[in-house]
């Protein structure tokens, strides 16, 4: 059986950024990686820019910081200078204004005084010659690469492209996911229950972690423990980037899923990993690339398979070059004993505090407990064996996004 390591690299190995598309900026592509260099169109600033209220003055006129100057014209931010500054001239002048020609520094309107006479009286430190004042170009020039592809784009990315005229951009596209939950047991939520049945918890869990991880889900219903039903949605959901099913992957008399994937032209890469929960979980590649995942049915187990193999290939197909997330350490903060014959993704509740990162992990029932899941925050990775684990001991943590 192979570790979760390993099975992470064989996914990382068979899978591919999608292909860029060219996207409005809208909200929408909010996470998404850029998939081109992106070049500025413009100086910025675009002219020698003011970075304070003030005077514009010729530093040459204040060379002992003092001076009573003619004001010849007010500059608002958006306005363009009318005249060069000559000797033992001024002009008022707003942040973001351009500075006018002839004048080399911007003293602070704090260290002047507006006389009744159009003139203004100086009094402040002798100026040196750019003072308060941002050069054109300074900040970028045209041409030159402001964001490279691969960045991801957040809110400073989206100003940054705007600044530079772009209302579109080849972008990797958010990977359609699509999900199925299977078995003869599940109704969905809202629906009475008869003898037998429970409520499918995990179609709308999967959802809601699609979505989470900025992708697009589509929900293809509950499969019953039924060949060519099963079949059927398979079909459909092979269309889609991805295709996660829950359920039907273990060895019982109904897990028919890694039959029908096989029928339905899946090659299977993997089936059955090193990790508790979640060891029936299966990962294949469908005829047209489609990344098949096949979760345990579990609620836990389909959560924290999810977390271990789902996330990291959404990335990766949505060209983000970290597809793991970075490894996090914490204390335990009490003593826990634990036995497992693998290692354990053990619900948990991670605190932040002034000595550290501690971990505490909440009573947990095993693989069909969600009600322990939906207290926790995080999961704890206890490796196999059984012994008692001493408060202090540092282990693998893995947070849960909320
Ligand atoms: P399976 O992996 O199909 O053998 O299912 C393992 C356990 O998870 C069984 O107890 C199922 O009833 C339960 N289960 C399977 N699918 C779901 C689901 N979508 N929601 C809640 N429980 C499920
Ligand atoms: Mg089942």
């Amino acid at each position: 059986m192979i570790s979760v390591a390993e099975a992470r690299a064989v996914i990382l190995e068979r899978l591919r950024p999608l292909s860029p598309e060219t996207l409005p900026l809208t909200p929408a592509v909010l996470g998404r990686a850029l998939a081109e260099d992106v070049a500025s169109d413009l100086d910025l600033p675009p002219f020698d820019k003011a970075m304070m209220d003030g005077y514009a003055v010729r530093s040459g006129d204040l060379r002992d910081g003092k001076a009573t100057l003619a004001v010849v014209e007010e500059i608002t931010a958006g306005r363009t200078p009318r005249q060069a500054l000559g000797q033992g001239q001024a002009a008022r002048i707003m942040t973001g204004a351009p500075v006018p020609a002839g004048a080399d520094a911007v003293v602070m309107v704090e260290y002047t005084q507006a006389l009744e006479d159009g003139r203004v009286a100086i009094e402040d430190k002798p100026p040196k010659a750019g003072q308060n004042i941002m050069p054109r170009g300074k900040e970028m020039r045209s041409g030159e690469v402001v964001l490279n592809a691969g960045a991801v784009l957040g809110p400073a990315a989206f100003g940054l492209l705007a600044t530079v005229g772009r209302t579109e951009a080849r972008i990797v596209p958010a990977p359609r996911v699509a999900i199925i939950a299977t078995g003869d047991e599940l109704v969905e939520a809202g629906t009475k229950l008869q003898s037998g049945q429970i409520r499918n918890s995990n179609g709308p869990m999967l959802v809601a972690m699609v979505c989470q991880a900025g992708c697009r889900a589509e929900y293809l219903g509950i499969a019953r423990d039924d060949a060519e039903r099963l079949r059927k949605l398979v079909d459909d959901g092979l269309q889609a980037d991805v295709l996660v099913l829950s359920g039907g992957v273990s060895a019982g008399a109904l897990d028919l899923v890694p039959g029908i994937l096989e029928q339905a032209g899946v090659e299977a890469h993997f089936h059955r990993v090193a990790m508790k929960p979640g060891k029936p979980v299966f990962f294949g590649t469908g005829p047209r690339g489609t990344a098949v995942f096949g979760l345990p049915g579990n609620p836990v187990s389909s959560l924290v398979c999810f977390e271990l193999f789902v996330r990291p290939a959404l990335r990766c197909l949505g060209g983000r070059t970290e597809a793991l997330p970075p490894a996090i350490r914490a204390k335990l903060a009490e003593d826990f004993r634990h036995r497992s014959d693998r290692p354990t993704y053990h619900p948990a509740v991670l605190e932040e505090s002034a000595d550290g990162r501690g971990v505490q992990p909440v009573a947990w029932l095993g693989s069909p407990d969600l009600k322990a899941l939906a207290r926790a925050n995080a999961l704890v990775v206890f490796p196999p064996g059984e012994r008692m684990l001493a408060a202090g001991e540092v282990f693998d943590v893995i947070p849960l996004a909320d």
